[in-house]
């Protein structure tokens, strides 16, 4: 990927905070680099864009978005590499997301070269962030959100285009227990479920909630209209493997998220020969596989743990347990060869990495 060239203008902070992270005890997403990004949009156009101290911001009681939720974010990572290097995985991916959730939310689109350089730029400002002690790496969060100070509902006039970064521990996921929701709908035909809007997960809790009281750690979410085919798991995609063939539900609807972890890695194993239907999947197929063994496995793809395998599936009064993790050859190999290629190990034959 090339690197455009626009500039911000840069306010340095006086002092670092670095100095205070504790790096052997980081919690997720509540500490944050020495700076932010800031652009506003006012006079429908956008304004230039600043790299910041990263402090609070001043906010109307009616700023809209908390109002109304006219609000989306984005989630991708920066990775320092064994030589030095500090790299962002797909920003050119996120940046055209952010557009069309934008678009869907009737706010102005950021232009994607302002998106990656602006996330480029902020990275490399606090490059002393991003690093590879005990597994970590530079979580970078995007954000778009409305700003006019109205309690009267329409689209908004102004807003604020920021991002802040956050140093995250290695991610140890244990193999998750998950309930297949058959009451509760995270999207629907029509709806916001493809773009990545505050209000999706703010709805996504009080169920989550429900199935954690009975052991699981998320949803399984279902279609809307029957709770007959599998969407997403938690906000994660979901991919199944059965007969050595990797199933995932098609992204032909506005009800799934459009992960880039999982289309990177339908694009890995592709490459490698392996199978890969993209289309409806139905509870049925998958409960009866599980039944009678032939789901070889099942996982969660998202920018968080990369891969997250499924031990338990819940269905109605059912525990499903599905194989063993060290059976699991296709998606432990994935897992390595995706984390291997965002770390630099192997050579990015996609070009995936953006370097910094
Ligand atoms: C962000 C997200 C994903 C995963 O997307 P990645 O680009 O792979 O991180 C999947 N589902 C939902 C609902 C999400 O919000």
């Amino acid at each position: 990927m090339s690197v455009s060239t626009l500039s911000f203008s840069i306010q340095k902070s006086l002092e670092s905070k670095i100095n205070q992270v504790d790096w052997d005890n980081l919690p997720f997403g509540k500490v944050f680099s020495d700076h932010m990004f800031l652009m506003e949009y006012r006079d429908g156009a956008w304004q230039e864009g600043s790299i910041l101290p990263f402090a609070p911001i001043p906010m109307h009681p009616a700023m809209s978005a908390i109002h109304y939720g006219q609000t989306i974010f984005e989630g991708l990572k920066a990775y320092r590499w064994a030589n030095g290097d500090v790299s962002i995985f797909r920003p050119d991916m996120n940046a055209k997301r952010f557009a069309q959730s934008a678009k869907r939310m009737c706010m102005p689109e950021v232009p994607e070269d302002i998106f990656i350089e602006a996330v480029r730029k902020l990275v490399e400002i606090d490059a002393d962030w991003v690093t590879d002690k005990n597994g970590c790496s530079l979580y970078i969060r995007p954000f778009l959100f409305a700003t006019d100070e109205l309690v009267g509902i329409k689209p908004s006039d102004t807003y604020k285009f920021m991002i802040i970064t956050s140093p995250v521990g290695a991610y140890y996921s244990e193999p998750v227990r998950v309930k297949i929701e058959e009451h509760y709908t995270r999207a629907a035909e029509g709806g916001v479920g493809r773009a990545k809007a505050a209000g999706n997960y703010g709805s996504s809790l009080y169920p989550a909630k429900q199935c954690q009281l009975e052991g699981f750690h998320q949803l399984v979410w279902t279609d809307a209209k029957e709770h007959k085919f599998i969407e997403e798991s938690g906000t994660m995609n979901i991919v199944f493997q059965i007969g050595g063939k990797l199933i995932t539900p098609t992204e032909d609807s506005d009800t799934i998220l459009r992960g880039i972890t999982k289309r990177s890695l339908i694009d890995l194993v592709l490459s490698w020969g392996i199978e890969v239907e993209e289309r409806k999947v139905s509870v049925e197929e998958i409960i009866t596989a599980a039944k009678n063994g032939t789901l070889e496995d099942a996982f969660g793809a998202g920018t968080a743990a990369t891969i997250a395998q499924i031990a338990i599936i819940g269905y109605r009064d059912e525990r499903l347990e599905l194989p063993a993790m060290e059976t699991r050859t296709l998606s432990n190999k994935i897992k390595e060869h995706m984390d291997a290629i965002k770390l630099g190990e192997i050579e990015d034959t996609f070009g995936w990495n953006l370097k910094v």
